[in-house]
């Protein structure tokens, strides 16, 4: 029988440990390294099989939309000699496994966390392998857990497929016919583009994601977005912080439009259209067979061009500046103005659309979490992680911290932090 280092797992007690960590993403492996430094007692909980977090829930032609130099997780940086390409699905949750068995994780998969509760001045914490208690408690369960779906899903006709791009995997899984892809965030942007190249007859809701360019003024865009967004604030430059957000439900806008595959690119959504791809504003009805979009997908198409350019730029322009970095000029891609004819009203039998994407993203959820921490987003109430019941902690959610929080460059940042104060706690300081 396997030994337990940190107590016995007795029938019908609950396990003891100083902390648990719930999730075995980037997030709680992060985590784990820093508290493992630190020499507090823990164990990750993770409920699925296998280690590789919300990566295994992708497609098959999926590749990351960052470098692999942005796989730079806290005593594993990236030491591949690709550093400027994007790696596939199945190599990033190999990197991850591999990743768990460097930093010698105390990982237990199959684990289930269905309550948590506060109880004699720590947590009591039900899983589907039994009851733990624990001093303390790190949530690092992702924000890529429920697919969200739109009520007007319902009026669609049962004839229809109807899928969540985090249940498509491939071409083939769809029926012959044209695919109505609902969203144009970096999933439905991407699936597009999957679609096309096999043949497939395509139309898009387009949302208000914006476009953002690959390369910029040097480099990839996310080295630039990484630097400024850790690195901004020591030059009293804070646009990519939580603070300076215009409301809590802005932690939760979509990323820029951009695309790993083929070496890299950014997804220039006039570009599908004219490749082939039938672009429609956004989807606000479905009855008796027949779509309805709004009619501004002019307008749409400029502030998804514009989006980019009026915020991250900035910030990251002001940056360079700030840090005193020779970099190139932008130079931005040439006015495009070309426009579909786009008709708000589709019928699907005349179009022959046989399928539909929802790519409009997933909610929070942390319904397991039976504390009073939840704010109106289920995104729990705290300060750099810290939350506002003692001894409970988060990591990984968007904007956590900035908006490097929840990608695989930043992670760590927020995890040292909140491992610093588990320790502290753990210490008695
Ligand atoms: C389409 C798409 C593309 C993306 N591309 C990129 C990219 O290229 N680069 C990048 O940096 N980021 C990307 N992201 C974001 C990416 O998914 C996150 O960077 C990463 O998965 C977040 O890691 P995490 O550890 O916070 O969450 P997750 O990877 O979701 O890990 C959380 C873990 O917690 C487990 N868990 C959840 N609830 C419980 C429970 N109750 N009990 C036990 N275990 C539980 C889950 O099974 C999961 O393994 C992308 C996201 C999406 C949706």
């Amino acid at each position: 029988m396997e030994t337990d280092p940190l107590g016995p797992a007795p029938d019908n007690h609950a396990r003891k440990v100083d902390t648990l960590i719930v999730g075995g993403g980037q997030a709680g492996l992060a985590t784990s390294y820093f508290l493992s430094r630190a020499g507090v007692g823990h164990y990750v909980l993770e409920r699925r099989a296998a280690l590789g977090g919300a990566w295994q829930d992708r497609w098959d032609a999926f590749v990351m939309n960052t470098p692999n130099f942005s796989l730079d997780l806290p005593g594993m940086p990236y030491a591949g000699a690709e550093p400027g390409a994007f790696m596939a699905r199945d190599d990033v949750v190999d990197y991850f496994r591999d990743y768990a068995q460097r930093i010698e994780a105390p990982v237990r998969t199959d684990m289930d966390v269905t309550r948590i509760s506060t109880s004699d001045g720590g947590f009591s914490v039900e899983t589907s392998g039994g009851s733990w208690r624990a001093r303390n408690v790190v949530l690092a369960t992702g924000a890529y857990q429920e697919p969200k779906i739109p009520a007007l899903a319902a009026g669609l006709p049962k004839s229809v497929l109807q899928l969540h791009t985090h249940d498509y995997r491939n071409p083939e899984q769809l029926p012959d016919g044209a695919v109505l892809i609902v969203g144009t965030g970096q999933s439905g942007g991407q699936i597009a583009e999957d679609l096309l190249a096999a043949g497939r007859e395509v139309h898009l809701a387009v949302a208000t994601c914006p476009e953002a360019p690959r390369r910029y003024r040097g480099h990839d865009i996310i080295y630039w977005i990484l630097r400024a967004g850790i690195h901004g604030p020591e030059y009293g430059l804070n646009t990519l912080t939580v603070g300076q957000l215009p409301s809590p439900a802005a932690r939760f806008a979509c990323n820029p439009l951009l695309s790993g595959t083929d070496g890299g690119h950014t997804i220039h959504l006039r570009e599908l259209g004219r490749q082939g791809i039938r672009l429609h504003g956004h989807l606000e009805a479905a009855d008796d067979g027949e779509l309805t979009f709004t009619d501004d997908l002019a307008e749409r198409l400029a502030a998804v061009e514009a989006g980019f350019g009026q915020r991250m730029g900035r910030a990251l322009d002001a940056y360079i500046a700030a840090a005193g970095i020779d970099a190139p000029e932008h130079q931005p891609a040439p006015a495009d103005d070309w426009l579909p004819v786009s008709p708000p009203r589709v019928n699907l039998a005349a179009e022959n659309i046989t399928s539909v994407l929802w790519a409009t993203g997933y909610k929070l959820d942390l319904s397991f979490v039976d504390i009073p921490v939840l704010d109106a987003w289920s995104y729990p109430r705290h300060v750099r992680g810290v939350t506002e019941q003692p001894g409970l902690y988060v990591v990984g959610l968007p904007w956590l911290t900035g908006h490097y929080s929840s990608i695989l460059g930043g992670v760590g940042v927020d995890a040292e932090y909140v491992a610093g104060c588990v320790a502290r706690c753990v210490a008695g300081r």
